[in-house]
């Protein structure tokens, strides 16, 4: 059977791949990076999620010889122009929470108006295959941020999202009702095709 690595330590993201993959009837085995030999990991050092997913993707292909997927997400609000984008994770500082990032953008945007607060998550998701072909398809959720955080689903600045066409935050949401309309939902779903494709040519 055809390997996929998913150049993760995070264990929610491999098991949603494998589940995706399941439900989609594709033949591959999803193995996380905690499932492998340790490798050096690259820095995440571009400025676009599409640079970064790439940076990860193409290490994992590369030193494994796998076929490899990755991610890299992130919250990106209007009136910041866009940040804390590709800083998301470190927002508040390198070994940051999610619940200091989150309240520091809650104090970044004290006194600002609701229709103001207009954001999106954005998830760009790379696929590299050993012989060094790439891909990278991106999924989008628009909605706007609220100064009084709800819901304990989630992680991250879940508890101050809501969705367009919602009225409860991401954190308000079940794990299936974010997936649906999750950017990262949205590319997961986009990065199928391919993957099925790339699974059949190099199945033989
Ligand atoms: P990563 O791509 O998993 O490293 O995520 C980057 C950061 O973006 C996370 O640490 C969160 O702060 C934020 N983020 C990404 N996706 C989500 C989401 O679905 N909900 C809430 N925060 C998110």
């Amino acid at each position: 059977m055809r390997t996929v690595v998913v150049a993760t330590h995070n264990h929610k993201k491999s098991t949603e791949l494998q589940r995706v993959i399941a439900a989609e009837g594709l033949q591959a085995e999803v193995l996380g990076l905690d499932e492998l030999p340790a490798y050096p990991e690259p820095a995440e050092t571009e400025t676009s999620f599409e640079g970064n997913a790439l940076i990860k993707a193409r290490a994992a292909a590369g030193i494994t010889g796998y076929l490899a997927v990755a991610d890299d997400s992130g919250l990106a609000v209007d009136l910041l122009n866009g940040m804390p984008g590709v800083r998301s994770a470190r927002w508040s500082g390198p070994d940051a929470s999610d619940a200091d990032n989150l309240n520091l953008l809650l104090r970044q945007l004290a006194d600002t108006d609701e229709e103001q607060r207009t954001a999106r998550f954005v998830c760009a998701m790379a696929l590299v295959a050993p012989d060094g072909r790439e891909w990278v398809v991106r999924g989008e959720m628009l909605g706007r941020l609220v100064l009084q955080p709800r819901g304990s689903n989630g992680f991250g600045y879940d508890p101050m999202f809501v969705a367009n066409g919602q009225s409860r935050t991401n954190a308000e949401l079940t794990p299936a009702e974010k997936d649906a309309i999750s950017h990262r939902g949205k590319a997961v779903r986009s990065m199928l095709p391919l993957l099925r494709e790339v699974l059949r040519e190099t199945a033989g």
